[in-house]
């Protein structure tokens, strides 16, 4: 029995999947697949949703949720077995996906169902999968004839390979660089937790690598300046010519970009920015870059400052005279620290893993009146464990499968994916299941794992998109978050969450200190606040530039060399930036988020999104101070809730979580807060809502 061949309604037996599984259930689910398309392209058949469209998604359903299952064993528990035969289906997959989007015979069943008169009675979710199904019909070139047509398939194929392969060297790169430490002295300042897990078992040497649980404590607390610039210049020039050559991105930075332009000329668009632009909230690339401009435009007098400061202190301080890139992140942290008198370090003694996930799993509850409990799952790595989620009546809504730790062979950075959609069936209700993957630095001996207080936002921030599927309502996966929702507000559930890791009562039930079990204490939690704007604005402009250098090169009409990609980032650099790389800096070739996943011409996204959570969670914080007024006038000491307002979570919940993508995403803000957005919220959250940045108390 193929392990990967199980009902939809069975749970995957993850510990039993070999790599030699893979290609047989794959070959077989695309067959019923095709089989399915081609019988529901049958114009003979009685135009409706029973007749064409579920034996569709029947079909379709097991086949996407191999795949997903296959994709994600690929990320999590790589080896070159899998990833050989990963990336031979993956070209069948493409291919299939391309065919699907150019079988005109589907198109016009769907452009039938579209006119037939049913439709206007039809449940919200069904119209919208139609709607948006013909979108992307004409999206994927299904109106392309002859020669287009073909180069049109070609296109897409390759573009697939190339993000593949660019995935693949910023992978080997970063894994195939590691250095061998054997004074300790060298790691002075870094801590100790980390320097353990460095540590070789029976030899006093430490080997360094650049995976995030290394690299960024190194970064921070490092006080060997030439051990920085090491590591620093090793993960700037990853896959890069400046790097391992066998690793060099280059050329498929080329071919992306020109592959990208082609495409969009075929499919009768300007150019990629304007192309994906069509399934946005925003409208055209100059929206965009008026938007981050302006966004600039507020942030950089911060920025300015922040770096002014910054220097300062690393000139008398630290007697750092020449603050080079390599020093920004531990200059940061010492004047972090001496301003705040707290360290990362100090606080992630309050954050083990346990309580933080049991605390958070208490927020979800109070919020959206949902029980999560832990249950038994047959994994794909021990790490693996899995939570169901019920509603108050007890029924089941989903399981959400947890992967917290960095490892080897684990692709780095945190992300949430669906294995299974929710979809009502004639016979019953298919929940969704929901992989949510971090890559935490693991226990060490016996003490529990601990997490720093931006691991906390990261994990806060990838179980927003978690509900987002989880607490659907959506009976139609082709209208759930993930497959609907516009790419640009697709982050508001994720950023919307992270505001509750800067909440005092949510605090409380995240932490206990690792060794005295006490909460985090008020005074570190204002230090902590005080900070939370730390340096604000060069985040702000750091993250505009990458934005702003996405979309600029990606509304041309043709590719760009290599040269002029880089010539393009000096040039948003003069332009947002206030502290420049070193030239040797290859910032583009492991910008995996614009050529291996699906940002190109989208990281705006993420600023366009803050805007939108940051106006959703000033309801919460509008009902807390109501709550407040109210407990005072009638002469009562407030509870301890604060922005954990269940009713308004529950308007959240309704509103936008469990719509999904049933309507367009301005319409579910709309909804909840009663208006259209605005950027207000974002700012003052920032510490950026005066015009001229005011004096920083020292
Ligand atoms: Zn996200």
């Amino acid at each position: 029995m193929n392990p990967l061949l199980v009902s939809m309604d069975t749970l995957v037996d993850y510990a039993a999947i070999k790599p030699e599984h893979i290609a047989p259930a794959i070959e077989q689910l695309l067959q019923t697949a095709r089989a399915a398309v081609d019988r529901a392209a049958n114009p003979a058949l009685e135009a409706s949703w029973d007749a064409i469209i579920t034996p569709l998604d029947d079909a379709s359903e097991p086949l996407w949720r191999t795949w997903s299952v296959v994709g994600h064993l690929n990320s999590v528990v790589n080896s070159p077995e899998l990833r050989d035969v990963y990336n031979a289906m993956l070209s069948q997959i493409t291919e299939f996906s391309t065919w699907v989007g150019l079988h005109a015979g589907l198109y016009q069943q769907y452009q039938r169902l579209h006119q037939t008169p049913a439709f206007h009675t039809w449940p919200p979710a069904r119209k919208r999968v139609i709607e948006l199904a013909l979108r992307d019909f004409k999206l994927s070139g299904v109106e392309l004839q002859g020669q287009a047509r073909t180069r049109y398939a070609e296109v897409s194929d390759q573009q697939s390979q190339v993000s593949q392969k660019f995935a693949d060297n910023v992978l080997d790169a970063t894994d195939a660089w590691s250095l061998v430490i054997d004074d300790i002295k060298r790691l002075d300042g870094v801590p100790e937790d980390v320097v353990a897990s460095l540590k070789e078992t029976d030899a006093q040497r430490w080997t360094l690598n650049l995976k995030m649980p290394c690299y960024l404590p190194v970064m921070q607390y490092a006080r060997d300046r030439d051990l920085r610039h090491t590591l620093y210049k090793a993960y700037a020039t990853r896959a890069s010519e400046q790097g391992a050559h066998e690793f060099d991105n280059s050329t498929l930075i080329e071919q992306a970009l020109s592959l990208r332009a082609e495409e969009s000329t075929l499919l009768g668009f300007k150019h990629f920015a304007d192309l994906r632009l069509q399934t946005r909230m925003a409208d055209s690339d100059q929206e965009v870059i008026d938007f981050l401009r302006q966004l600039a435009q507020r942030a950089k007098p911060y920025a300015e400052r922040d770096l002014v400061e910054l220097k300062a202190f690393a000139q008398q301080e630290l007697g750092l005279d020449d603050l080079q890139p390599w020093d920004i992140a531990f200059a940061s942290e010492c004047l972090r620290e001496s301003r705040y008198a707290y360290s990362e370090d100090e606080v992630k003694q309050y954050f083990t893993e346990p309580r933080v996930l049991s605390g958070l799993f208490d927020v979800v509850q109070t919020l959206f009146n949902v029980t999560l409990k832990d249950c038994a799952i047959s994994g794909w790595h021990a790490d693996a464990r899995a939570a169901s989620i019920h509603n108050a009546k007890g029924d089941i809504l989903g399981y959400l499968l947890l992967d917290l730790y960095a490892r080897p062979a684990k692709q780095g950075g945190a992300w949430v994916d669906s294995e299974r959609n929710r979809r009502k069936h004639l016979n019953g209700l298919q929940t969704p299941i929901i992989y949510l993957t971090c890559n935490f630095a693991r226990p060490q001996g016996d003490r529990p794992a601990l997490l720093t207080h931006d691991d906390v936002i990261t994990l806060f921030h990838e179980s927003g998109h978690a509900l987002h599927a989880l607490l659907s309502e959506v009976d139609e996966p082709g209208a759930s978050a993930f497959s609907a929702v516009e790419w640009d507000a697709i982050e508001l559930p994720s950023q919307f969450m992270e505001n509750f890791c800067w909440e005092w009562s949510v605090l409380q039930r995240l932490t206990a200190h690792v060794d005295t079990q006490e909460p985090l204490p008020r005074d570190l939690y204002e230090r902590m606040t005080a900070a939370r704007n730390f340096q604000s604005g060069m985040q702000t402009v750091r993250q505009v530039e990458f934005s702003l250098f996405d979309i600029l090169i990606h509304n041309h009409r043709q590719g760009l060399s290599i040269a002029e990609v880089l010539t393009q980032l000096d040039q948003v650099r003069d332009e947002v930036a206030v502290m420049r790389p070193p030239s040797w800096h290859r910032f583009p070739h492991s910008f995996s988020h614009l050529f291996a996943g699906g940002y190109g011409a989208g990281y705006y996204s993420y600023k366009w999104a803050e805007v939108l959570s940051a106006d959703a969670f000033e309801a919460f914080e509008e009902a807390a101070t109501r709550a407040a007024k109210t407990a005072h006038a009638a002469g009562q000491t407030l509870g301890t809730a604060g922005a954990l307002d269940a009713l308004t979570g529950e308007r959240f919940k309704q509103e936008v979580l469990a719509v999904g993508g049933v309507r367009p995403a301005a319409e579910s803000f709309k909804a909840f807060r009663g208006r259209a957005p605005r950027m207000d919220a974002l700012l003052r959250h920032s510490g950026m809502s005066d015009a001229v940045p005011p004096a920083v108390n020292q």
